[in-house]
Protein backbone atom coordinates (compact mmCIF):
# COMPACT_ATOMS: atom_id res chain seq x y z
CA UNK A 1 0.00 0.00 0.00
CA UNK A 2 1.51 3.35 -1.17
CA UNK A 3 2.52 5.62 1.87
CA UNK A 4 -0.13 8.36 0.24
CA UNK A 5 -3.24 6.17 1.02
CA UNK A 6 -4.48 7.37 4.37
CA UNK A 7 -7.08 4.54 5.07
CA UNK A 8 -6.21 0.90 3.40
CA UNK A 9 -8.47 0.40 0.25
CA UNK A 10 -10.82 -2.49 0.65
CA UNK A 11 -9.78 -6.07 -0.53
CA UNK A 12 -12.50 -6.36 -3.54
CA UNK A 13 -13.35 -9.25 -5.63
CA UNK A 14 -11.11 -12.11 -6.05
CA UNK A 15 -8.79 -10.37 -3.46
CA UNK A 16 -8.25 -7.66 -6.02
CA UNK A 17 -7.75 -3.73 -4.85
CA UNK A 18 -7.14 -0.33 -6.31
CA UNK A 19 -10.10 -0.37 -8.83
CA UNK A 20 -12.97 1.76 -8.60
CA UNK A 21 -15.48 1.57 -11.57
CA UNK A 22 -17.48 4.81 -10.40
CA UNK A 23 -16.69 8.52 -9.83
CA UNK A 24 -17.82 11.64 -10.94
CA UNK A 25 -15.81 14.88 -12.33
CA UNK A 26 -16.07 18.24 -13.59
CA UNK A 27 -17.57 16.64 -16.76
CA UNK A 28 -20.49 16.46 -15.00
CA UNK A 29 -21.24 17.21 -11.13
CA UNK A 30 -17.90 16.06 -9.49
CA UNK A 31 -15.78 18.74 -8.20
CA UNK A 32 -12.52 17.68 -9.13
CA UNK A 33 -11.44 18.19 -13.17
CA UNK A 34 -10.56 14.92 -14.87
CA UNK A 35 -6.76 15.38 -14.26
CA UNK A 36 -7.24 16.27 -10.30
CA UNK A 37 -9.21 12.90 -10.24
CA UNK A 38 -6.51 10.57 -11.56
CA UNK A 39 -3.55 12.53 -9.09
CA UNK A 40 -6.05 11.68 -5.91
CA UNK A 41 -6.81 7.92 -7.43
CA UNK A 42 -2.79 7.45 -8.01
CA UNK A 43 -2.51 8.61 -4.31
CA UNK A 44 -5.06 6.51 -2.95
CA UNK A 45 -3.19 3.84 -4.47
CA UNK A 46 -5.52 2.81 -7.49
CA UNK A 47 -4.09 1.38 -10.53
CA UNK A 48 -7.45 1.21 -12.68
CA UNK A 49 -10.23 3.42 -12.86
CA UNK A 50 -13.96 4.21 -14.82
CA UNK A 51 -14.68 8.10 -15.31
CA UNK A 52 -18.44 7.76 -15.04
CA UNK A 53 -19.56 11.33 -15.50
CA UNK A 54 -23.40 11.60 -15.91
CA UNK A 55 -24.99 11.17 -19.58
CA UNK A 56 -21.28 12.31 -21.34
CA UNK A 57 -17.64 11.02 -21.79
CA UNK A 58 -16.53 14.47 -22.23
CA UNK A 59 -13.65 14.36 -19.40
CA UNK A 60 -12.53 10.55 -20.47
CA UNK A 61 -9.63 11.93 -22.75
CA UNK A 62 -8.19 14.15 -20.21
CA UNK A 63 -8.72 11.23 -17.68
CA UNK A 64 -7.46 8.78 -20.06
CA UNK A 65 -4.28 11.12 -20.86
CA UNK A 66 -3.34 12.15 -16.42
CA UNK A 67 -3.51 8.18 -16.36
CA UNK A 68 -1.06 6.83 -18.54
CA UNK A 69 1.43 9.64 -17.90
CA UNK A 70 0.88 7.70 -13.93
CA UNK A 71 1.02 4.21 -15.61
CA UNK A 72 -2.60 3.72 -14.28
CA UNK A 73 -5.68 2.51 -16.53
CA UNK A 74 -8.63 4.49 -17.43
CA UNK A 75 -11.86 3.00 -18.58
CA UNK A 76 -13.87 4.95 -20.90
CA UNK A 77 -17.64 5.15 -19.21
CA UNK A 78 -20.52 7.16 -18.55
CA UNK A 79 -23.62 6.98 -16.22
CA UNK A 80 -26.81 6.89 -18.35
CA UNK A 81 -29.95 8.62 -16.79
CA UNK A 82 -33.02 6.24 -17.93
CA UNK A 83 -36.67 5.52 -16.74
CA UNK A 84 -37.81 2.42 -15.35
CA UNK A 85 -41.48 2.27 -13.40
CA UNK A 86 -41.75 5.64 -12.87
CA UNK A 87 -38.33 5.62 -11.23
CA UNK A 88 -35.05 7.29 -12.66
CA UNK A 89 -32.47 4.47 -12.70
CA UNK A 90 -28.66 4.68 -13.43
CA UNK A 91 -26.87 2.49 -16.33
CA UNK A 92 -23.00 2.34 -16.03
CA UNK A 93 -21.67 1.89 -19.78
CA UNK A 94 -18.02 0.01 -19.31
CA UNK A 95 -16.90 1.36 -22.93
CA UNK A 96 -13.37 -0.48 -23.70
CA UNK A 97 -14.06 0.13 -27.19
CA UNK A 98 -15.13 3.65 -26.49
CA UNK A 99 -18.06 5.88 -28.13
CA UNK A 100 -19.27 4.19 -31.08
CA UNK A 101 -22.23 2.82 -33.12
CA UNK A 102 -25.36 3.57 -32.00
CA UNK A 103 -24.35 5.28 -28.49
CA UNK A 104 -23.12 8.27 -30.24
CA UNK A 105 -26.47 9.75 -31.13
CA UNK A 106 -27.44 8.42 -27.79
CA UNK A 107 -25.26 10.48 -25.99
CA UNK A 108 -26.41 13.43 -28.06
CA UNK A 109 -30.37 12.45 -26.92
CA UNK A 110 -28.85 12.36 -23.65
CA UNK A 111 -27.70 15.90 -24.20
CA UNK A 112 -30.55 17.37 -25.25
CA UNK A 113 -32.90 15.33 -23.06
CA UNK A 114 -30.63 16.80 -20.21
CA UNK A 115 -31.20 20.55 -21.36
CA UNK A 116 -35.09 20.41 -21.72
CA UNK A 117 -35.27 18.61 -18.79
CA UNK A 118 -33.40 21.78 -16.56
CA UNK A 119 -35.91 24.21 -18.93
CA UNK A 120 -38.96 21.82 -16.97
CA UNK A 121 -36.95 22.17 -13.72
CA UNK A 122 -36.26 25.51 -13.95
CA UNK A 123 -40.19 25.97 -14.53
CA UNK A 124 -41.26 23.80 -11.66
CA UNK A 125 -38.43 25.39 -8.59
CA UNK A 126 -39.66 29.28 -9.89
CA UNK A 127 -43.00 28.01 -9.37
CA UNK A 128 -41.02 27.64 -5.25
CA UNK A 129 -39.86 31.26 -5.65
CA UNK A 130 -36.44 30.52 -7.30
CA UNK A 131 -36.72 33.35 -9.96
CA UNK A 132 -34.87 32.80 -13.25
CA UNK A 133 -33.73 29.29 -11.57
CA UNK A 134 -32.42 28.35 -15.09
CA UNK A 135 -30.08 31.13 -14.93
CA UNK A 136 -29.16 30.67 -11.19
CA UNK A 137 -28.23 26.90 -11.39
CA UNK A 138 -25.88 27.72 -14.33
CA UNK A 139 -24.31 29.88 -12.02
CA UNK A 140 -23.69 27.29 -9.58
CA UNK A 141 -22.52 24.75 -12.05
CA UNK A 142 -19.92 27.51 -13.15
CA UNK A 143 -19.25 26.61 -16.71
CA UNK A 144 -20.77 24.97 -19.79
CA UNK A 145 -21.33 21.78 -18.69
CA UNK A 146 -24.65 20.14 -18.72
CA UNK A 147 -27.12 20.82 -15.50
CA UNK A 148 -27.98 18.46 -13.19
CA UNK A 149 -30.43 18.50 -9.80
CA UNK A 150 -27.29 19.36 -7.85
CA UNK A 151 -27.37 22.30 -9.33
CA UNK A 152 -30.39 23.47 -8.79
CA UNK A 153 -30.15 22.60 -4.93
CA UNK A 154 -27.20 24.70 -4.41
CA UNK A 155 -29.36 27.65 -6.28
CA UNK A 156 -31.88 26.84 -3.60
CA UNK A 157 -29.68 27.21 -0.48
CA UNK A 158 -28.33 29.60 -2.52
CA UNK A 159 -31.11 31.56 -2.45
CA UNK A 160 -31.83 30.96 1.47
CA UNK A 161 -35.17 28.65 0.09
CA UNK A 162 -33.76 25.81 1.68
CA UNK A 163 -31.12 25.95 4.07
CA UNK A 164 -29.09 22.89 3.07
CA UNK A 165 -28.49 20.38 0.05
CA UNK A 166 -30.12 17.70 2.22
CA UNK A 167 -33.27 19.24 2.24
CA UNK A 168 -33.15 20.77 -1.45
CA UNK A 169 -33.24 17.07 -2.28
CA UNK A 170 -35.61 15.83 0.19
CA UNK A 171 -38.24 18.69 0.07
CA UNK A 172 -37.32 19.37 -4.28
CA UNK A 173 -35.54 17.78 -5.94
CA UNK A 174 -35.53 14.35 -4.51
CA UNK A 175 -37.51 11.03 -5.81
CA UNK A 176 -41.23 11.85 -6.09
CA UNK A 177 -40.83 15.71 -5.26
CA UNK A 178 -41.65 18.31 -7.56
CA UNK A 179 -37.99 18.78 -9.51
CA UNK A 180 -37.80 14.70 -10.32
CA UNK A 181 -38.19 15.31 -13.66
CA UNK A 182 -37.73 11.52 -15.63
CA UNK A 183 -39.67 11.88 -18.14
CA UNK A 184 -37.02 12.70 -20.85
CA UNK A 185 -34.83 9.80 -19.92
CA UNK A 186 -35.01 6.45 -22.34
CA UNK A 187 -36.02 3.62 -20.98
CA UNK A 188 -33.63 0.70 -19.57
CA UNK A 189 -34.11 -1.50 -22.84
CA UNK A 190 -32.93 1.16 -25.10
CA UNK A 191 -30.02 2.49 -23.06
CA UNK A 192 -28.90 -0.93 -23.02
CA UNK A 193 -29.27 -1.78 -26.64
CA UNK A 194 -26.35 1.76 -27.19
CA UNK A 195 -24.51 0.37 -24.71
CA UNK A 196 -24.59 -3.43 -26.37
CA UNK A 197 -23.88 -1.39 -29.81
CA UNK A 198 -20.59 0.47 -28.80
CA UNK A 199 -19.35 -3.10 -27.68
CA UNK A 200 -19.46 -2.19 -24.25
CA UNK A 201 -21.27 -3.58 -20.98
CA UNK A 202 -24.17 -2.46 -19.07
CA UNK A 203 -23.61 -2.38 -15.73
CA UNK A 204 -26.56 -1.39 -13.23
CA UNK A 205 -25.55 1.57 -11.20
CA UNK A 206 -25.78 1.38 -7.22
CA UNK A 207 -29.42 -0.77 -6.86
CA UNK A 208 -29.27 -0.50 -3.40
CA UNK A 209 -29.68 3.15 -3.49
CA UNK A 210 -33.15 3.47 -5.20
CA UNK A 211 -35.22 2.57 -2.19
CA UNK A 212 -37.21 -0.25 -3.28
CA UNK A 213 -38.33 -3.73 -1.79
CA UNK A 214 -35.94 -6.91 -2.13
CA UNK A 215 -38.58 -8.40 -4.19
CA UNK A 216 -38.98 -4.79 -6.75
CA UNK A 217 -34.96 -5.00 -6.65
CA UNK A 218 -35.61 -8.52 -8.42
CA UNK A 219 -37.87 -7.53 -10.87
CA UNK A 220 -35.57 -4.04 -11.71
CA UNK A 221 -32.65 -6.97 -12.30
CA UNK A 222 -34.80 -9.82 -14.55
CA UNK A 223 -35.91 -6.37 -16.78
CA UNK A 224 -32.02 -5.12 -16.83
CA UNK A 225 -31.05 -8.54 -17.77
CA UNK A 226 -33.61 -9.32 -20.43
CA UNK A 227 -32.61 -5.85 -22.07
CA UNK A 228 -29.06 -7.53 -22.59
CA UNK A 229 -27.65 -5.71 -19.10
CA UNK A 230 -24.76 -8.29 -18.08
CA UNK A 231 -23.58 -6.58 -14.75
CA UNK A 232 -24.52 -4.83 -11.47
CA UNK A 233 -22.79 -2.75 -9.02
CA UNK A 234 -22.72 -5.42 -5.92
CA UNK A 235 -20.50 -2.65 -3.94
CA UNK A 236 -21.55 1.05 -4.25
CA UNK A 237 -19.58 2.89 -1.40
CA UNK A 238 -20.23 1.74 2.11
CA UNK A 239 -22.92 -0.71 2.61
CA UNK A 240 -24.53 -3.18 5.13
CA UNK A 241 -22.46 -6.55 4.46
CA UNK A 242 -25.98 -8.39 5.26
CA UNK A 243 -27.52 -6.40 2.32
CA UNK A 244 -24.71 -6.82 0.53
CA UNK A 245 -24.51 -10.73 0.77
CA UNK A 246 -28.33 -10.83 -0.48
CA UNK A 247 -27.37 -8.48 -3.67
CA UNK A 248 -24.37 -11.13 -4.59
CA UNK A 249 -27.76 -13.76 -4.47
CA UNK A 250 -29.59 -11.86 -6.49
CA UNK A 251 -26.67 -11.13 -8.68
CA UNK A 252 -25.88 -14.93 -8.89
CA UNK A 253 -29.10 -15.85 -9.55
CA UNK A 254 -29.49 -13.94 -12.58
CA UNK A 255 -25.48 -14.85 -13.82
CA UNK A 256 -24.96 -11.25 -13.67
CA UNK A 257 -21.59 -10.00 -13.28
CA UNK A 258 -20.40 -7.81 -10.56
CA UNK A 259 -18.84 -4.53 -10.51
CA UNK A 260 -18.21 -1.95 -7.83
CA UNK A 261 -17.31 1.71 -7.03
CA UNK A 262 -17.20 4.68 -4.96
CA UNK A 263 -19.65 7.05 -6.85
CA UNK A 264 -16.83 9.36 -5.73
CA UNK A 265 -18.38 13.13 -6.55
CA UNK A 266 -16.04 15.33 -4.19
CA UNK A 267 -12.92 15.77 -1.52
CA UNK A 268 -14.25 16.38 1.88
CA UNK A 269 -17.30 13.84 2.32
CA UNK A 270 -17.52 10.77 3.52
CA UNK A 271 -16.02 9.13 0.18
CA UNK A 272 -13.26 9.39 -1.38
CA UNK A 273 -11.98 7.54 -4.18
CA UNK A 274 -12.06 3.61 -3.79
CA UNK A 275 -13.93 3.71 -0.77
CA UNK A 276 -16.43 1.30 -0.08
CA UNK A 277 -17.30 -1.92 1.69
CA UNK A 278 -15.17 -4.93 0.92
CA UNK A 279 -16.65 -7.36 -0.98
CA UNK A 280 -18.17 -10.95 0.69
CA UNK A 281 -17.13 -14.07 -0.60
CA UNK A 282 -19.46 -14.78 -3.01
CA UNK A 283 -20.20 -17.06 -6.46
CA UNK A 284 -20.49 -13.66 -8.43
CA UNK A 285 -17.78 -12.84 -11.20
CA UNK A 286 -16.09 -9.44 -11.07
CA UNK A 287 -17.01 -7.45 -14.24
CA UNK A 288 -13.58 -7.16 -14.95
CA UNK A 289 -13.24 -10.62 -15.87
CA UNK A 290 -16.07 -10.03 -18.35
CA UNK A 291 -14.17 -10.70 -22.14
CA UNK A 292 -14.88 -7.47 -23.31
CA UNK A 293 -12.83 -6.05 -20.38
CA UNK A 294 -9.95 -8.29 -20.68
CA UNK A 295 -7.29 -5.83 -21.45
CA UNK A 296 -8.10 -3.56 -18.88
CA UNK A 297 -8.12 -5.84 -16.22
CA UNK A 298 -4.42 -7.65 -17.53
CA UNK A 299 -1.96 -6.94 -15.21
P1 LIG B 1 -29.38 14.30 -12.04
O1 LIG B 1 -28.21 13.65 -12.75
O2 LIG B 1 -29.62 15.69 -12.50
O3 LIG B 1 -30.61 13.44 -12.08
O4 LIG B 1 -28.96 14.44 -10.51
C1 LIG B 1 -28.69 13.28 -9.78
C2 LIG B 1 -27.48 13.50 -8.90
O5 LIG B 1 -27.86 14.25 -7.77
C3 LIG B 1 -26.90 12.22 -8.33
O6 LIG B 1 -25.99 11.64 -9.21
C4 LIG B 1 -26.21 12.71 -7.09
O7 LIG B 1 -24.94 13.21 -7.41
C5 LIG B 1 -27.06 13.88 -6.64
N1 LIG B 1 -28.00 13.53 -5.57
C6 LIG B 1 -29.06 12.71 -5.64
N2 LIG B 1 -29.71 12.65 -4.47
C7 LIG B 1 -29.03 13.45 -3.62
C8 LIG B 1 -29.19 13.82 -2.25
N3 LIG B 1 -30.20 13.35 -1.50
N4 LIG B 1 -28.29 14.67 -1.71
C9 LIG B 1 -27.28 15.16 -2.44
N5 LIG B 1 -27.07 14.85 -3.74
C10 LIG B 1 -27.94 14.01 -4.32
MN1 LIG C 1 -24.10 12.65 -9.42
MN1 LIG D 1 -26.11 7.32 -9.88
MN1 LIG E 1 -22.74 8.24 -10.03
Amino acid sequence: MPMTSLVPLPTSLEGVSGIDLHMHSTASDGAMSPRELVALCQARGLTRLALTDHDTVAGVAEAEEAAQALGMRVMPATELSTQWRGMNIHIVALLPQGVCGSLEAGLVAQAAAREARAEEIARRMEKLGLDDALARAREQAGGPRPLGRPDFARALVAAGITPDIKTAFKKHLGSGKPGDVKAHWPFISTAVEWIRDAGGVAVLAHPLRYGTTRRKRGLLLDDFTAAGGEAAELISGYQNPDTTRDLARQLDERGLYASLGSDFHFPGGALAPGSMSPAPRSAVRPVWRHPALAAFAAA
